[in-house]
């Protein structure tokens, strides 16, 4: 469903991805590990193409997404890619002078063109979803970061993506928002949402996910069921890893 086959990056002399190539099914969930540097939000922003790759391809759901196209295709074949994969960041990224409801309503009618009351009734669908159908009418600076985050992923929701891609999408929290917003995530992935997630909450990933994938060095040392990766991994990259962080 999603193909990344032998991506690579680099700035200048520096490789941050070195040749990565994997799968990502209908409805799975993916979480991907490993240290500061490694190349996890690099490798989760060339999904998109926000960070192009220097070779290498994305595929989702059969379309090539970094394809190369003269620059007006460029742009009308990406953001049609983009509409079908949403993106949870650390730093939740909502529109602050505008309310959660209309931070929620932006994107459909602008870029889908649904009219105004279809919007409006998605926008309410999907923040009930996350918890937040309470806070409409707030501004995102009246509310806690765990709010803020379930907001942005209502956003996200609200343009019916493929794909969800969140990195790091608690770790700006203080720990006891943190939970509020492993549950939203929770229930998206028992509702068969596909799913690439970059955390450092082991547990977390443990308890959700369906596979687990270490980076480090900008290649994937290992990928396998959490059970495996975090209970026997085979490379002592993943243990050093592992010891540090569990
Ligand atoms: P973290 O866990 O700290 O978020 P990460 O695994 O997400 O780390 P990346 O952000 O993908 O790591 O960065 C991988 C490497 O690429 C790092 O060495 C980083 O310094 C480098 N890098 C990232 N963006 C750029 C850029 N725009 N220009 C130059 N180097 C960059
Ligand atoms: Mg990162």
């Amino acid at each position: 469903f999603v193909e990344i086959r032998h991506a690579k990056k680099s700035y200048g002399s520096l490789e941050v991805l070195k040749d990565i190539s994997l799968t990502v099914d209908r409805g799975e969930i993916v979480a991907i590990i490993g240290p500061s540097g490694s190349g996890k939000s690099t490798l989760l922003r060339a999904i998109n193409d926000l960070d192009p790759l220097t070779g290498g391809e994305v595929i989702l759901d059969g379309t090539q997404v970094n394809k190369a196209l003269p620059h007006r295709q460029y742009e009308k074949h990406i953001n049609q890619m983009r509409q079908q994969i949403g993106m949870v960041f650390q730093h939740f990224n909502l529109f602050p002078h505008l309310t959660v409801r209309d931070n929620v309503v932006m994107a459909p009618k602008l870029l889908k063109g649904i009219s105004e009351d279809a919007a409006q009734k998605l926008a309410e669908e999907q923040l009930a979803h996350v918890g937040m159908l309470e806070r409409i009418d707030y501004y995102p600076s009246q509310l806690s970061g765990g709010q803020k985050q379930r907001v942005a992923i209502a956003r996200a929701l609200a343009m019916k993506p493929k794909l969800m891609l969140f990195d790091e999408a608690t770790s700006a929290l203080d720990p006891e928002l943190v939970e509020e917003v492993n549950q939203v995530m929770k229930t998206l992935a028992q509702e068969h949402m596909t799913m690439i997630i970059v955390t450092h909450e082991m547990e977390f990933a443990a308890d959700v996910c369906d596979r687990v994938i270490f980076m480090d060095g900008g290649v994937v040392v290992e990928e396998g069921p959490p059970s495996i990766v975090f209970q026997n991994p085979t490379q002592p990259r993943t243990r050093d890893f592992l010891r540090k962080h569990l």
